[in-house]
């Protein structure tokens, strides 16, 4: 595998609130866009001290998988960003689906639209099972499930990616699914949350005494 480096904001296992199953969940750091609204903003700032190895992250998939693995989703930041650390990761992870027999989906956000990524990045987009394209749209709030805004489509890409993701293209939901998760120096959600969920909350936890300092949901 060739030692190219990806710049991630984070990694997490299992995550269950951005695509169907237990999944990895890769967020890559570096975003241009500045989606009014985006709720991720610690993720924009391209900085060379998170870069890892390709091969370590790879490890750490396959060590993950022990435990089950359905699916891989990545988000951002911006994947699309670093088209060419992200095309060599998806490269790796087909190998690494077929020489062990697996049947992990691989899903990926972007904030770009979905006709640009056709015109600028087929090769990529033929190694991805399912697309969420197109900029976060504040003021288009939606139910469809896994989605931000409702100019948000779900794309199927693959076969795998139609018998797993057509159920969902137009499905749903009350309240979107999300996760919290805090270790000892962060607690971040996974997931979209919905209008006025983050503030929700943020006013939780200061009534339990807790204050958010640094949110990514301001800049
Ligand atoms: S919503 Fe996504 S694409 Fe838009 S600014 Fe935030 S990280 Fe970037």
């Amino acid at each position: 595998m060739p030692s190219t480096m990806i710049a991630l904001n984070k990694a997490h296992y299992p995550v269950t609130a951005l695509g169907p199953g237990r999944r990895i969940g890769l967020w890559l750091q570096g975003c241009t866009l500045a989606c009014p609204g985006c709720v991720s903003q610690d993720t924009w700032t391209f900085t060379a001290d998170q870069e890892l190895p390709l091969p370590l992250l790879m490890a750490w998939c396959q060590e993950m998988a022990q435990n089950g693995l359905e699916g891989i989703t990545l988000s951002g930041g911006e994947p699309f960003a670093q088209p060419a650390a992200l095309r060599t990761l998806l490269q790796a992870l087909h190998d690494w689906r077929e020489d062990a027999g697996l049947n992990f989906d691989i899903l990926c956000y972007s904030g770009l639209p979905w006709s640009r990524l056709q015109k600028e990045f087929a090769p990529i987009l033929i190694l991805l099972d399912a697309l969420i394209p197109e900029p976060f749209q504040a003021h288009q709030p939606t139910r469809l499930i896994w989605r931000g805004s409702a100019n948000q489509p779900l794309i199927p890409l693959s076969p795998r990616g139609e018998e797993r993701y057509a159920p969902y293209r137009s499905f749903e939901v009350e309240r979107r699914p999300f996760q919290i998760v805090v270790d000892a120096e962060r607690m971040w959600g996974i997931g979209i949350p919905g209008p006025g969920d983050l503030a929700r909350l943020e006013q939780h936890c200061a009534e339990r005494g807790v204050q958010l300092g640094d949110v990514s949901w301001r800049g």
